[in-house]
């Protein structure tokens, strides 16, 4: 994915703050560990990345169709498309 070729999902970025901080916000609940966290751009959602057991980040933007996230990991400021699979 080159400059010159803006992946389209990131219509989608809004000003978000995460709502969980703290950790996933599925894994939160449920008492499940994770390895990474990616916030999700559109709306603030927190979850796990694809190295943790529920991939909670995958399964958010799946069902509610917010397809880029940010690396929530300190120093890490990537961002990620589920849809492309790729960085962006
Ligand atoms: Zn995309
Ligand atoms: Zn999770
Ligand atoms: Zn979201």
């Amino acid at each position: 994915m080159t400059q010159a070729q803006l992946d389209p999902h990131l219509r989608m970025v809004r000003a978000v703050e995460p709502r969980t901080p703290q950790g996933c916000e599925e894994c939160l609940q449920t008492g499940s560990p994770w390895v990474h966290l990616r916030l999700c751009l559109t709306c603030g959602h927190v979850g796990c990345c694809d190295s943790s057991p529920n991939r909670h980040a995958r399964w958010h933007a799946g069902v509610l169709g917010h397809p880029i996230v940010q690396s929530f990991e300190p120093g890490e400021n990537w961002r990620w498309c589920y849809v492309h699979d790729n960085f962006t």
